[in-house]
């Protein structure tokens, strides 16, 4: 085989497709966020990010930065082990604990990264339970996908939030076989939010048991930060939640949390829990100063709310369509890759504005876009400017507008 040509054929194939992913160099600046420097042709030019998954800011908030240095002094870089040889710490305890706390579960469990929960927790039940049945939408996460895919389990995919398509399944299903019920509280690509209380209806009626995925929640919805089951009074009811602290939290990591045999379970069970290196201890002392500061405080939350609605009510007056949700996250639809490679392109390079293109696979062929997430940190110049920028490119690229 000539290995060389097959690597080489496959990203020009990418290149051609538009579909190529080319990383932004940035150099984040505590004190200026949503401001960044980014690194082009060995230069360094000031940008305004539009496209963050700190969704609060959190990332630089000095409670947090504090809280690390101190874990970073007093305790060292890494935990020293996986959790069960030597590397639990006291901070993967008392987070642990916290967890359970915020989401009113019996117990949570700490993974490196949110993908890497849901993979290690998704594929640990669905191929330990004798017989399970996974039914998932169909726009679930990559990370859901694959945890779900390598149980090697029965897997039925429901139309996306689509009620009657979910209870036919559940219909047609073996009553006495093991079902689990896998969805997002938001779809991270379009800002919608799942019927949460019908599902778990739907789920007690027929005996399944509920997987939520509250990554782009946590921290931003909920009178402590809970999640949109918590803003809608609905923490009790999913069986298992599952988060990140790498999006409103500002940190990295994953977790997941619910009744105490099941937690225990997965702890028992999963080798992507098992066999890895635990959290540092500075990463989880600065998730608890995080969630513990968003539990106590409505005022980021607030002021995220107000914004979204400021750039939201901003681009109806332009005439720049988007897919408006209840949620902070703001799509516009370009429908063609090149296209919107080269939308994101000028206004990087004309504006100093970066929002990264969102191409297949992470979003339907034909539905490419640019993907805008708001923060408290974006002030009116920031939308002013924001909004002059998509105005003059769409201008340039003959993109339509709307009355
Ligand atoms: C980002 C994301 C994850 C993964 O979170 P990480 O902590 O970054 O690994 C999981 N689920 C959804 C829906 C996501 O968008």
């Amino acid at each position: 085989m000539n290995y060389e040509a097959f690597f080489n054929a496959a990203l020009v194939q990418l290149k051609s497709e538009g579909k190529y992913r080319v990383f932004a160099d940035l150099e984040r600046c505590v004190g200026k966020f949503p401001f960044a420097n980014m690194y082009f042709d060995g230069d360094k030019f000031p940008i305004v990010s539009w496209c963050s998954n700190d969704y609060l800011g959190m990332g630089q908030h000095p409670k947090i930065l504090s809280a690390m240095h101190e874990a970073l002094d007093k305790m060292g870089a890494g935990a020293g082990g996986t959790r069960n040889i030597g590397g639990t710490n006291h901070y993967h305890v008392m987070l642990e604990g916290l967890l359970g706390k915020l989401h009113q579960k019996e117990s949570a469990l700490l993974f490196s990264s949110a993908y890497v929960a849901n993979e290690a927790a998704l594929s640990t039940l669905a191929s330990r339970l004798p017989n399970c049945m996974v039914i998932s939408d169909e726009n679930n996460h990559a990370s859901i996908i694959h945890g779900v895919r390598s149980s090697r389990s029965d897997k039925v995919i429901f139309r996306h939030n689509d009620l009657e398509h979910l209870e036919q399944i559940l219909q047609q299903a073996d009553p006495a076989r093991p079902k689990l019920i896998v969805f997002q509280s938001i779809y991270s690509m379009d800002g919608d939010f799942a019927p949460i209380r019908e599902i778990c209806d739907l789920a007690d009626q027929y005996g399944a048991l509920t997987y939520i995925d509250e990554v782009h929640a946590v921290g931003l919805y909920g009178e402590s930060g809970a999640g949109i089951s918590q803003m809608q009074g609905l923490a009790h009811r999913p069986t298992i939640v599952e988060g990140t602290f790498g999006k409103a939290y500002g940190l990295m990591g994953g977790y997941i949390a619910g009744p105490t045999n099941i937690i225990d379970f997965i702890r028992s069970f999963a080798p992507g829990f098992i066999f890895t290196t635990a959290l540092p201890p500075a990463i989880c002392a600065g998730a608890i100063a995080s969630i513990q500061h968003l539990m106590d405080s409505e005022e980021e939350r607030t002021k995220h709310q107000e914004r979204v609605t400021a750039v939201k009510d901003a681009l109806i007056k332009a005439g720049i369509s988007f897919l408006d949700t209840p949620s902070h996250i703001v799509p516009i639809i370009i429908g063609e890759a090149h296209l919107c490679k080269q939308a994101s392109h000028h206004l990087l390079t004309k504006h100093g504005i970066y929002i990264q293109p969102i191409n297949y696979p992470t979003v339907p062929v034909g539905t490419e876009r640019l993907r805008i997430t708001v923060t408290p940190h974006h002030t009116d110049e920031m939308i002013d400017q924001l909004i002059v920028g998509l105005q003059d490119i769409w201008a340039i690229l003959g993109l339509q507008r709307v009355a």
